[in-house]
């Protein structure tokens, strides 16, 4: 049997599920944490309501789950939520988000996102992002990439989204160095100026 197919090497998550209402999320949550599952994910947020409401769904739901398990945050890829889900207790996420915008062109950089189908980059010989060691950003310029949109050619939005999801890896990497070297919150601060969220650091941190 393929090993990925034999149930000992898969983690079946319970779901918490409670939308804004910290009394059904503590209901989810421990009916599901006495049924010991290998790890938890956190649903129903990021579905529309704003960001700071689910930073406190998270708040409140987190401490619900145990430490020694993963924690995982469904369906949330910005690289703010990434961080600021990471710092109310979130090991895992996954999304959409970086495939789906690299497809219409626009790629999350250390300077923000930038839309290479953009006008402005017909001339621009620089990579995707200067700060990013990737394939794209090693062996091809926005302009080029710009010109394989416009002609419709599909290697353009493979080499985006190539390049997003090396970014968003690359920022985990970051924020597991940033927990070990204890400055997670300076690394926050730095990053969101960066990348130009005008986001206020929460109140709690
Ligand atoms: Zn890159």
């Amino acid at each position: 049997m393929n090993a990925h197919r034999n149930p000992d090497w898969q983690g079946l998550f319970g779901i918490v599920q409670g939308a804004g209402y910290e009394e059904l999320r503590r209901q989810s949550a421990n009916d599901l944490v006495s049924m010991d599952f290998p790890g938890y994910s956190i649903g129903g947020l990021s579905v529309g309501e704003s960001k700071a409401e689910m930073n406190q769904v998270l708040e409140f739901t987190t401490p619900m789950l145990p430490t020694n398990k993963p924690r995982y945050l469904m369906g949330v890829g910005s690289p703010d939520s990434l961080i600021d889900g990471v710092m109310r207790g979130i090991d895992m996420f996954d999304c959409v988000l970086p495939t789906r915008i690299a497809r219409r062109g626009t790629c999350m950089t250390s300077h923000g996102r930038v839309t290479v189908k953009n006008a402005q980059y017909e001339r621009d010989f620089s990579p995707i992002d200067d700060n990013c060691d990737c394939y794209a950003c090693r062996n091809y310029t926005r302009a080029y990439i710009r010109h394989l949109f416009k002609a419709d050619e599909s290697f353009g939005l493979r080499l985006t989204s190539y390049h997003n999801l090396y970014f968003l890896l690359h920022l985990m990497k970051q924020v597991r160095q940033a927990i070990m070297d204890d400055n997670l919150l300076e690394f926050r601060e730095n990053f969101f100026e960066a990348y130009g969220y005008n986001v206020p650091n929460p109140k709690n941190f």
